[in-house]
Formats: C-alpha cells, sequence, structure tokens
C-alpha cells in the first residue's frame, strides 16, 4: 500500500477490523519509512453497489466522499479532527450495511451522520442539520435545537443527582 504521505511502498498492518456485514474492511496501517499512519478500506468485491435514493425519487450510487465532504464542512474551523471524521463515516456506513442491501435513502444516511455527530461537536450539527435535512423553515431547526439544549440540561441535572460526592460541585475535568 502506497504511503499517503512520503508514497514509499512498505507498511505494515496495525489493526485490521471488518464492518458488522463484513463487507468493508478497514486496515489501520504505520508506514515503515515515514512511520506515519494511514487508514485504507477494502470493499468486498460481490459487486459492492449501493444506491443512494434521494428525496426526490432520483438514484445517486453511494459515494463515502460526499459523506465526508458534508461532514468536513459542518466541522469547518471546529475542534473535530480528520480521524474523528473518518471514524463517523465508518460508523454511518456500518449502520448502512447492516440494514440495507442495495438501495438505502439519502434521508437514513444524513439521519445517522447526524446522530454520530450531535454527539461530537454540537455546533457541527446543527450546521449539517440545517443543510442536509432540509428544514422547512427556520422554526424547525429550532425546535430542534430547544431539545437538544433541554436534553443537554437534563443530562447535567441527572449526573448532580446521581453523585453525592461532597465535591461533586466542582468542575469536572473530563
Ligand atoms: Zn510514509
Amino acid at each position: 500500500m502506497r504511503c499517503p504521505f512520503c508514497k514509499e511502498n512498505e507498511d505494515k498492518v496495525i489493526d485490521s477490523r471488518s464492518s458488522e456485514g463484513g463487507r468493508i474492511i478497514r486496515r489501520r496501517r504505520e508506514c515503515l519509512a515515514c512511520n506515519r499512519r494511514f487508514t485504507t478500506y477494502e470493499k468486498i468485491a460481490e459487486g459492492f453497489k449501493l444506491t443512494v435514493v434521494k428525496r426526490d425519487r432520483s438514484r445517486v450510487p453511494y459515494d463515502r466522499e460526499k459523506l465526508i465532504s458534508g461532514l468536513l464542512k459542518a466541522c469547518y474551523k471546529r475542534p473535530v479532527s480528520a480521524d474523528a471524521i473518518q471514524d463517523l463515516a465508518d460508523k454511518v456506513e456500518e449502520e448502512i450495511f447492516r440494514r440495507f442491501d442495495k438501495e438505502v435513502s439519502s434521508i437514513f444516511i444524513g439521519e445517522s451522520a447526524m446522530r454520530h455527530l450531535r454527539q461530537i461537536d454540537k455546533v457541527a450539527y446543527i450546521r449539517f442539520a440545517s443543510v442536509y435535512m432540509d428544514f422547512k423553515d427556520a422554526g424547525e431547526l429550532f425546535e430542534e435545537f430547544r431539545q437538544m439544549m433541554e436534553e443537554g440540561e437534563k443530562a447535567a441535572t441527572e449526573d448532580e443527582e446521581k453523585s453525592d460526592e461532597p465535591n461533586s460541585k466542582q468542575p469536572k475535568l473530563f
């Protein structure tokens, strides 16, 4: 495998796992020349052809790069690493392959990506949601945002209730 950084050909595989459907094998590699790490994805042959059904019922071939570029846009200037974005795309693909064989709706992909993005960065999540979920108006987006804030508050309150240690009022480091 050619190293994307220094273009040398020698590497070792340090981790490899397949998605649940076993259709994609992800290999973490380390270049023996420059020691940098990169990830490769091998799609199992048997006609890996997934079609995305768009809202207007038109169909296009599934393209991981489209998902990645959407995520990158949403994460622009946000503290989200390139690795985290690749991981997120992996998770979305795993969900797709677990459930769909030949066709998947663009809505499913968008919702899956949103669910994962939401756990990583709220601002990126809102940006992604506003573009991909095609909110009809600002009110709908605001409603989504409000629910998110409420859930956040609830989670914070639950945390407080759970811990009865005397110093639980101190800010958490993690
Ligand atoms: Zn290298």
